[in-house]
């Protein structure tokens, strides 16, 4: 990593002209960088520091493997409709190598592969996006001629830092769900199996939030590190709290109101959906304050009325039945401490939540029990919502 950051954070590109070719000018990239600080939970004077950072570097060399998946996180991260983040995307790092963007293929794209390899040996950023099958040493997913075990292999052992894209390569995702046919893999598995001491970052999510994966290049770039991880791999500024802390229909579990089933009374007025299979009180992630697509407030899973399905929580996405209860693990206080019922008086609103909180575990649990035939009866532990 010490090579990578070396030779590329020394030699000052030109990146400003690049991005105001591609009409985005100095003003927006600024402001752009300024929010990625803020994203990151530091303070908005660092953001100009990244920018300094994503400016003066030459760009950082990417290659993409795409394996088990179904291209959901290269669209997610292409039609992202923030007005320069394609743009930025592409000229912040140099994609040497993405199947599904590549204009050559065949013979031509595998020697640029190999080429590109070459030249920045131990410098550049392998993303993996999709899972690896092992069974019958990976022939269920080849390209080139060689298994993505193989590649994985190839291309992982040279890498300064490799970002598992999507809970496919994180976790092991849909390819994975029992009974697993291909032994579906995740790529920091295929590392410790292999001995391979490259650090691995999970980005999770079907799909992820591209802006999760840009600021952690953007970090790299800008601190010569890694940013700070949880012991699944995750960047913290991104999965460091579960959904449920920061849903915007927190106060409705708080309360006791809860959705019973889809298009009724409680589902229309926004109610909590703990009751139909929310798995947001075990599930870290960004998505209530991050938001997808920019088109603003509600453009997330539950923001548009479905229960949070646990993509970026290993064991639980693609795991559990969608609609069996969450497994309430914390309780604890929402971010933002909102009030339930506004203008009356009483009890602090922290101990409101708290205290309305535990009134939602148990009314959340006795709904489990009621809605068991929507999905697994699940055991005592869940069902007393512990
Ligand atoms: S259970 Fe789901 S819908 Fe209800 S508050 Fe938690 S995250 Fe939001």
């Amino acid at each position: 990593m010490k090579g990578f950051i070396e030779d590329f954070g020394a030699e000052a590109g030109d990146a400003l002209d690049r991005f105001a070719r591609n009409g985005v000018s100095r003003r927006d990239f600024l402001k752009f960088c300024t929010g990625v600080a803020l994203f990151l939970g530091l303070p908005g004077e660092m953001g100009a520091r990244i920018a300094e950072a994503a400016a003066a570097a030459k760009r950082p060399p990417v290659l993409w493997l795409s394996a088990q998946e179904c291209t959901g996180c290269t669209e997610t991260l292409l039609r992202a409709s923030h007005p320069t983040l394609e743009k930025l995307i592409l000229e912040l790092i140099s994609l040497e190598y993405h199947e599904t963007l590549l204009v050559g293929s065949g013979k031509q794209a595998e020697e640029w592969r190999e080429k590109s390899m070459k030249e920045n040996r131990g410098k550049y950023i392998l993303v993996v996006d999709g899972s690896i099958p092992v069974k019958e040493n990976g022939i269920y997913c080849k390209i080139g001629g060689k298994t993505a075990l193989a590649l994985l292999e190839e291309m992982g052992t040279q890498a300064a830092a490799v970002i598992a894209i999507g809970s496919c390569a994180s976790w092991g995702g849909v390819p994975s769900a029992d009974p697993n046919p291909t032994g579906a893999t995740p790529v920091h598995e295929i590392f410790k199996s292999k001995g391979i001491k490259v650090p691995v970052v999970n980005i999770p999510g079907c799909p992820p939030n591209p802006y999760n994966f840009l600021s952690t290049v953007l970090y790299y770039l800008t601190f010569k590190k890694l940013p700070e991880l949880d012991d699944q791999a995750r960047p913290k500024f991104a999965y460091g709290r579960i959904i449920h802390d920061n849903c915007e229909r927190r106060p409705h579990f708080d309360a006791g109101r809860f959705a019973l089933q889809f298009g009724d009374d409680g589902h229309r007025k926004g109610y909590c959906l703990y009751k139909l299979g929310c798995k947001g009180p075990e599930t870290h992630a960004n998505c209530p304050i991050q938001l997808f697509n920019d088109v603003g407030s509600g453009a997330w899973p539950v923001g548009t009325g479905h229960p949070c399905f646990g993509c970026t929580e290993k064991g639980v996405g693609f795991t559990k039945p969608l609609h069996s209860p969450a497994v309430v693990k914390d309780l604890t206080p929402p971010s933002l401490f909102t009030e339930v019922y506004p203008g009356k008086e009483g009890v602090s609103p922290g101990v409101k939540s708290l205290a309305t909180g535990v009134a939602g575990v148990a009314i959340g649990a006795a709904g489990a029990a009621l809605i068991s035939g929507l999905g697994k009866k699940g055991d005592d532990k869940e069902d007393k919502g512990e």
